[in-house]
């Protein structure tokens, strides 16, 4: 069965295939942090659903390559620069080393290219853009000397997000600086300079100015990634009007479909509401460290509901998150040390099948996939328990976990050996190589002893701690 994801754009669940089938290439676009303060964990849950994303992916087989943008001038860095009294690039510096910083502790992998907005090979294609979309009459110069997206002119306005633009047009707000544009639902792709801005700005043919966030990332995407992106990512309040106004200048500019699949990811809640940083209501990720949840908990936690349902952020969940973890830990270590028995007469158990991995390629359905580890963890342990399980029914048990862990990443990082626990290990290993397998197993009673299990693995000898050590 192939990958089926739920497309924001036709509102239906479709059978993935990306541009490139025969070499499995996937571009993924997905948009960034703001920098003008620490990212809380509702913007991590987005940040997380992309990583399992990408991580499924990547275990059927495809080739990622993801683009994942940092926006560095906008209004509220603008503002953030101007109110601490330092240059735009100096204020939005600690932010991004701690987003860097943020998503390890959350083992969420890097993206492959992370560009920033400020970077001048990004404005000087910005205004490329915004040039070829004035010489098609999809852009205006308006009297307050911005460039807007004249909406009227791109006739799939709307599609994504699944508006009626006459409906913006009689409930749209009317803010004072918006009168001199054509449609109150026209976009800015190029905002004048005004004091407010203070010295960010650069030259365009339209008159010092800034970008707006909108043309940013169809710059950055189609830049990186090509005219047309396989997978875009992001919250559902990205929805409108960011990607909406996406679609209308990459496609405005390219003529050519932007993005194949739209995949949005539901809110993070508290008490019903989205975690937001204008409401207060929320965590960032030391915050949570502070109160003794590790990053793999804060990661399983922020997982483990289907990323198009809200999810409520309790304490209760972390606790919860954190008893499932133990479990694992605690399963982990039994299924080792039953790898590592000699005793290999007993009776074979069930062998893992494929249902983790089926149940993600149902637009990742993590509450069937981890439903499917916590049952077979019940059960591998009723078979030892029972003394059903031999040496190598663990080992294909442990084989399996190594595919779960590539995507769900929530396995405890191996602690650093203790001194004299990893020279025995390397005697252990010299007598090995020397074949030298009574010195070996000495030295392998020996760990034992101490409470340390080995394991020979295909990629070479592993030291554990024994279960209850
Ligand atoms: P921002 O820095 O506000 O542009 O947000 C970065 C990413 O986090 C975007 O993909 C947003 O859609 C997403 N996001 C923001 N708040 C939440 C939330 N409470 N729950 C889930 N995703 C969120
Ligand atoms: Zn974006």
């Amino acid at each position: 069965m192939s990958l089926r994801f739920f497309n924001t754009y036709s509102r239906e669940i479709e059978e993935f295939e990306p541009r490139d089938p025969a070499e499995r290439k996937t571009g993924i676009y997905t948009c960034g942090p703001t920098v003008y303060s620490r990212a809380h964990i509702g913007n991590f849950r987005a940040y997380i659903f992309e990583d399992l994303l990408q991580r499924h992916l990547e275990l059927r087989g495809y080739k990622v390559h993801r683009v994942m943008n940092i926006t560095d001038v906008d209004d509220k860095t603008i503002r953030g620069a101007r109110e601490a009294n330092i240059p735009l690039s100096e204020f939005t510096a600690p932010f991004k080393q701690a987003f860097f910083e943020d998503i390890e502790t959350l083992r969420i992998k890097r993206a492959d290219e992370v560009p920033a907005a400020t970077d001048q090979r990004y404005i000087d294609r910005m205004i490329e853009m915004i040039g070829t979309l004035m010489s098609r009459d999809l852009a205006y110069q308006a009297d307050d000397k911005s460039v807007y997206f004249r909406i009227n002119k791109f006739p799939a306005y709307g599609k994504l997000a699944h508006f009626d633009l006459t409906q913006l047009q009689s409930t749209g707000r009317v803010k004072h600086d918006e009168y001199d544009k054509e449609h109150i639902g026209d976009f800015a792709l190029w905002k004048a300079w005004d004091e407010e801005d203070g010295d960010v700005a650069w030259e365009s043919p339209w008159g010092r100015g800034r970008p707006g966030w909108h043309i940013e990332c169809s710059a950055m995407s189609t830049a990186l990634l090509g005219d047309q992106i396989d997978i875009h990512c992001g919250g559902v309040d990205n929805i409108f009007p960011h990607h909406e106004a996406e679609i209308a200048q990459s496609e405005g500019v390219t003529g050519k479909k932007f993005v194949r699949y739209w995949l949005h990811c539901a809110h993070l809640l508290v008490d019903g509401q989205k975690m937001s940083k204008s409401l207060g209501n929320f965590y960032t990720l030391p915050n949570l460290l502070e109160k003794g949840y590790t990053g793999r908990e804060i990661r399983y936690a922020l997982m483990r509901v289907h990323y198009r349902a809200p999810l409520n952020f309790t304490w209760e969940g972390m606790e919860e998150a954190r008893q499932a973890l133990a479990r694992v830990d605690e399963w982990l270590a039994r299924l080792r040390e039953t790898a590592n028995g000699k005793i290999d007469n007993r009776k074979n158990t069930t062998a893992p099948g494929q249902q983790f991995e089926e149940a993600l390629d149902d637009d990742l359905n993590i509450s069937a996939a981890l439903g499917f580890l916590f049952e077979s963890i019940r059960e591998t342990n009723r078979a030892m328990d029972q003394n059903e399980m031999d040496a190598a029914t663990a080992n294909t048990w442990l084989d399996w976990w190594g595919r779960v862990n590539s995507v769900l990443v929530i396995e405890e990082a191996p602690a650093e050996l203790p001194a004299e626990i990893a020279k025995l290990g390397q005697a252990r290993l010299q007598a090995r190589l020397a074949k030298d397998f009574q010195k070996s197993d000495e030295l392998r009673n020996e760990l034992s002893a101490r409470g340390w299990e080995v394991r020979d693995t295909k990629d070479g000898q592993k030291i554990t701690r024994r279960a209850g050590a």
